[in-house]
């Protein structure tokens, strides 16, 4: 069993409808649609924006159907300045940018209780979801740092601020929270991000316009990895 979650319905839709002896299973405020994708046992999600909903999702997912990874997919806003409009991230390792316990000493971004700043995405899938990923055609395939927070990023000194501290390539609001959760439970995570703003002035208006688009690239990915290409 496979487990996928985005935030948005249009993030997850194109995998939903290609969904086989598919049932949906409410738990809480979350549904989970079941069956086989591209011939694999999966579990899909849509958990809603912010790191808290993207939390609850996950953890849901793993007690109820334990899978052998989770992998969060969806869009993003470019930290990496190099980055264009659909292109695609595939997650290293993420980080909550908007964690801070400075004052007491610690790093900026540090989780206490698991310690960690970098919660890691596990190696094996990342390779996979990045050769799945260069068969897209017309988009540059990039692997970084995923800064999660839980503000729509739209102000570049925020965005320079994140890419500095991070050295972060995207930055978006659910990532490194799937991730924390994956890793307090011992289940290997993986992010892809494709690239709807530039996390800038312009992103309001560039979300509305390319989020579709940049969603489709993403899940292109999926079915390319479940294809094996
Ligand atoms: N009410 C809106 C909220 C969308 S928030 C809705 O539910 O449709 C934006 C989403 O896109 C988040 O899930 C986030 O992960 C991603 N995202 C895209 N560009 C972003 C940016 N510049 N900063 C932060 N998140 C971004």
């Amino acid at each position: 069993m496979i487990g996928i979650i985005g935030a948005m319905e249009v993030e997850i839709a194109a995998l939903t409808g290609l969904m086989e002896e598919r049932q949906e299973v409410a738990l809480g405020n979350n549904t989970f649609v079941t069956g086989a994708l591209c011939g694999e046992a999966a579990v899909l999600a849509v958990c809603g924006p912010g790191k808290v909903n993207a939390a609850l999702c996950t953890q849901q997912m793993i007690f109820a159907w334990n899978p052998d990874w989770v992998l969060n997919i969806g869009v993003a806003g470019a930290a990496d300045p190099s980055l264009h409009i659909g292109d695609l991230v595939v997650g290293t390792a993420a980080v909550q940018h908007d964690m801070d316990t400075s004052p007491m000493g610690d790093p900026i971004g540090y989780v206490s209780k698991v310690g960690l700043v970098e919660f890691p995405c596990d190696g094996k899938l990342r390779a996979r979801l990045t050769a799945a990923a260069r068969a897209v055609p017309g988009v540059r395939v990039t692997e970084g740092i995923i800064a999660t927070g839980d503000q729509f990023v739209n102000q570049p000194e925020r965005t320079a601020w994140i890419r500095e501290t991070f050295h972060a390539a995207a930055v978006e609001m659910e990532g490194a929270a799937v991730a924390h959760a994956c890793f307090s439970l011992g289940i290997p995570c993986g992010i892809l991000r494709s690239i709807s703003d530039g996390a800038n002035d312009d992103s309001g208006m560039d979300f509305a316009a390319f989020t579709r688009m940049a969603a489709g690239h993403a899940q292109q990915v999926v079915r390319n990895l479940l294809a094996g290409t």
